[in-house]
């Protein structure tokens, strides 16, 4: 397995580094850093002031080198889907991509002071969840579980930065598939 990290331009490189050896540990894989990607310029929408997921989730897929099993998106817009206020990721389940916007992540967005640590683990956390669904694992009715829904970032404190046993097995089943070359990339979209 080969994850690509494709950053949209303006990712700071220690926040790289940390999501890029998590991965590399997590799924015990290969990863490749990728030239930043500038920002689609019809990706912003001005009423909204945020950017379109899927927007930009399109012109990272364009960018997707031969060989890459899985390509994983980060930014640090603030990102939409149509019929939600937000999103904090989007992903393809059984696809190739996943897409995580690390906006509001930091305490400082709710007015806190910065917590690095707690902050990192909110990454991770959304990592493997984007991830997951990468590997065909839906939401978990575990609200410890890191494929549990999020929509804040209580939620995201609340889960473990693991996955519950059944969710662990789902993943070990798919990626000995994907290892099989059985992986279709039939990527419906999944924001969150
Ligand atoms: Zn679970
Ligand atoms: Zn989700």
């Amino acid at each position: 397995m080969l994850a690509c990290l494709l950053p949209v331009a303006g990712v700071a490189e220690a926040d790289l580094d940390a999501i890029e050896r998590f991965v590399a540990v997590y799924f015990d894989c290969e990863t490749r850093r990728l030239a930043p990607l500038a920002t689609p310029p019809d990706a912003y929408d001005a009423k909204r002031d945020q950017y379109d997921a899927t927007v930009i989730l399109r012109a990272a897929l364009a960018q997707s080198p031969p060989g890459a099993t899985r390509l994983l998106v980060v930014t640090e817009h603030d990102i939409f889907i149509p019929m939600l206020t937000f999103i904090f990721g989007q992903a393809q389940v059984n696809g190739l991509a996943a897409l995580l916007s690390l906006a509001r992540l930091r305490q400082e967005y709710y007015g806190l002071p910065a917590r690095r640590e707690l902050f990192i683990e909110r990454v991770l956390k959304e990592v493997l969840h984007e991830l997951g669904h990468t590997f065909g694992l839906v939401h978990c009715q575990d609200r410890q579980c890191a494929m549990s829904l999020s929509i804040n970032v209580t939620n995201i404190d609340v889960k473990r930065g693991e996955l519950c046993a059944a969710c662990a097995r789902t993943l070990g089943d798919r990626r000995r598939a994907v290892g099989q070359g059985a992986n279709g990339a039939d990527g419906e979209n999944r924001g969150e």
